[in-house]
């Protein structure tokens, strides 16, 4: 049986490692998208705050320049500067300046400082007011910086209880000398960060949500509001816009549809990909199991047996276990009985062999692997747990065991032992099948000779070589011919073989069938001629354990045209034990047409009377063992009482070897109907039958 094709385990792997290379760049481009969009996000959001810082910083450099630039443009006037330096300077500055800061958009505040810093003239809203209050020393800092930022004005801003100015200052001067600083007046112009003028800046900048702080939240999203010591004394803060997030938003929803549809991909895929891999381990642990395992019982095989016996650290004697007439119940039941069987046996062989190795080797045959020691008491329990009965399916199936054995010796190794054992086992079967024999050298030497044999029976069979004689079968009382029972000869160039040597050696090699198809078809063809007497034809057990027996038989008798009802087929009680279910059926068929059975060779055996009646024989041949005893009075005792139960059962009884007439006597008073024998007749070839038939009815 070739073992089923597997796919090798190297593959398997290449296959998983390919799933998993896919996944993982399924992974990792998943990966890669998600960080992708993420930067994006963070960029965009990063972009728009970085836009947005850049435009607090010109948001508050354009609203300290133009108050810087306004303060300069009323600083530098030559009116002004002439004017500071008369005593009407402060009323000047009030018409100018301070009355203008009550409603002038630029700035809310006006302040004029002496060159000593000592206020001049100091308006907020167009209302006199204490800048040194207000503003303190941050006014003076300013003022201070002024100088050194020529040709500007300083700018800075300086928190007050109102909340933050910005402010400016410059010194008042002529638009084109420059006199001495210390001589100069300076104006501050200051204006208030209101909510208003921070909305303002808002709108023109586009900077969302702008508003003054303390202290920065967040430092990308705010600009430090400088004092004019250079440090911050407020801050513009605004919130981010987050447009990286809002596009985000955007997409978010086919972001995860995506994403969904991905993770759907990869968990598809993750899932073949696990049940792939887990088939293939499957796969390979059971490719492994099969190269060494029977698939249907589980045993081990040829390989596995081999690989047992390597493992072994002492030597192991082997057992070849074949069972008997398994191919019977395989024809007669089909195939799936038949494993049915087989699993059966498997079970009892491990049951009578708890210990060693029980393989399976094919077919009908196991092997057995144990300590030399023990072997004969194993094979003993074999051939025991097999007696009891199999029940498959509600049938009840009986079958044998044979078992051949062999111990190692030296230089015997693991093929050896196994030919050796296959030998004994050969015996075994050839000599009546059903119990256990061991090797010895003699089984090799037979082997040799009988080999040659066998070939030639072969092609004898094939070329018709073998032919029926035949013996007649008398009335035990007229002598009358009433059969004629054909036996088979075969004579080779060396000399006639005799049938009780090549009989068996075809029942062994499986040559019965042919043989016995050929018997009957030449049987029949000569016994057409012989008109009103029956013919007698043997039939091998083995023969009739085969189920296509009965239909071979008729497909014999239509084909020569032979009438059934005068065909009568011995066979001895060996088929009673062997298979007799099988041969019980086979012997219905053909009795349908009328043919009959004789037990033969009865008295030779165990077979009872009682067999005689269950199998519906018509008559017993009662075997020449018992007519030679007939001399002996208990012979005739003996032969007295199986006629009588045989005619009570209503079976006609036919005496063989009857070689004297005093035999034929005892045997016609016994109540033998009928005599075969050297006495009334010699196996005869046809021509020699025809002339002694023709020869009786010309005495008669
Ligand atoms: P069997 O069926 O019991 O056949 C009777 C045997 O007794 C025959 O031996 C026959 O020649 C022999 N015989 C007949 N009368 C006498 C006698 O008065 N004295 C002695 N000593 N022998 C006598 P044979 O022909 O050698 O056959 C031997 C056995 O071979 C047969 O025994 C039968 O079992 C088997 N056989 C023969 N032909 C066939 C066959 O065609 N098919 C099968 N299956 N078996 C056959
Ligand atoms: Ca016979
Ligand atoms: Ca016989």
């Amino acid at each position: 049986m070739p073992l089923p094709k597997f796919p090798k385990p190297i593959l398997l792997t290449k296959a998983a490692l390919g799933t998993l290379a896919f996944v993982s760049a399924l992974v990792i481009l998943s990966g890669l998208v998600t960080i992708a969009f993420s930067e994006m996000r963070r960029d965009a959001n990063w972009i728009d705050d970085a836009r947005a810082g850049q435009a607090a910083r010109a948001a508050i450099k354009s609203f300290q320049s133009r108050l810087g630039a306004t303060v300069r443009d009323n600083a530098i006037w030559d009116d002004a500067y002439l004017r500071m330096q008369s005593p009407a300077g402060a009323a000047w500055a009030y018409e100018n300046w301070g009355k203008v800061s009550a409603d002038y958009p630029l700035y809310d505040v006006a302040v004029v400082l002496t060159p000593t810093l000592g206020v001049l003239s100091a308006y907020k809203k167009g209302i006199a007011f204490d800048p040194m209050k207000d503003f303190g020393a941050g006014l003076l800092r300013l003022v201070a910086n002024s100088a050194a930022t020529e040709p500007a004005a300083s700018t800075a801003f300086i928190p007050t209880q109102e909340g933050l100015y910005v402010v400016a200052a410059d010194r008042i001067q002529p638009y084109d000398s420059r006199p001495e600083v210390s001589t100069l007046h300076t104006l501050v112009y200051a204006k208030l960060l209101t909510p208003d003028v921070v909305g303002q800046l808002e709108t023109t900048f586009d900077i969302t949500g702008l508003r003054l702080a303390p202290a920065p939240l967040q430092e990308e999203l705010s600009m430090p509001l400088l004092g004019p010591d250079g440090r911050a004394v407020a801050y513009f803060e605004w919130p981010s816009r987050l447009p990286g997030d809002q596009a985000f938003a955007h997409v978010h929803g086919y972001l995860i549809a995506a994403a969904m549809v991905l993770a759907c991909i990869f968990a598809g895929l993750l899932r073949v990909g696990i049940r792939t891999a887990g088939r293939h381990k499957n796969d390979a642990e059971r490719f492994r199991l099969r190269a060494s395992h029977d698939d249907l019982t589980g045993l081990a095989n040829r390989t596995g047996l081999a690989e047992a016996f390597d493992k072994r650290q002492l030597p192991a004697a082997l057992a070849i276990v074949d069972l008997d007439g398994f191919k019977e119940v395989n024809d007669a039941w089909g195939h799936d009985v038949g494993d049915s069987l087989i699993q059966g046996v498997a079970a009892r062989l491990r049951e009578a062999v708890p210990e060693g190795t029980v393989a399976r080797l094919g077919g009908d045959e196991f092997a057995l692997l144990t300590d030399p020691g023990e072997m004969s008491t194993v094979a003993a329990r074999v051939l025991t747990v097999m007696e009891r009965e199999f029940v498959i399916d509600g049938r009840t199936i009986e079958v044998g065991a044979s078992i051949g054995f062999a111990s190692p010796e030296d230089g015997c190794d693991r093929l050896e032992l196994m030919r050796r054992a296959d030998m004994a086992l050969y015996h075994v079967k050839e000599n009546g099948r059903g119990h256990a024999g061991s090797y010895l050298p003699e089984l090799d030497r037979d082997r040799a000779m009988r080999t040659g044999l066998e070939d030639r029976l072969r092609k004898a069979i094939a070329a018709g070589e073998v032919q029926p004689f035949f013996q007649p079968l008398v009335d035990s009382k007229s002598r009358e011919i009433k059969g004629v029972e054909a036996l088979a000869r075969w004579r080779t160039e060396a000399g006639p073989v005799s049938p009780e040597v090549f009989i068996p050696l075809a029942e062994r090699s499986g040559l019965i069938d042919d043989l016995g198809k050929l018997m009957l078809r030449q049987a029949l063809g000569a016994a057409m001629q012989w008109n009103g007497i029956y013919v007698s034809v043997n039939v091998s057990p083995s023969q009739l354990k085969n189920p296509r027996f009965a239909e071979d038989v008729i497909a014999i008798v239509y084909e020569t045209g032979f009438d059934p009802r005068r065909l009568m087929l011995e066979v001895t009680e060996g088929v009673l034990i062997a298979n007799p279910e099988q041969a019980k059926r086979s012997m219905e068929a053909l009795r349908k047409l009328g043919i009959k059975f004789a037990l033969d060779d009865f008295g030779s055996g165990y077979a009872s009377i009682g067999a005689l009646r269950e199998f519906g024989f018509d008559r017993m041949k009662i075997d020449r063992s018992l007519v030679v005893e007939l001399d002996d009075p208990k012979g005739l005792k003996i032969l007295n009482a199986t006629v009588a139960l045989a005619d009570a059962l209503g079976i006609s009884v036919t005496a063989e070897g009857v070689e004297t007439e005093k035999q034929a006597e005892a045997l016609f008073c016994a109540g033998c109907d009928q005599l075969q024998g050297y006495l009334v007749g010699r196996p005869k070839d046809v021509l020699q039958f025809n002339a002694f038939v023709a020869n009786r009815l010309a005495t008669a």
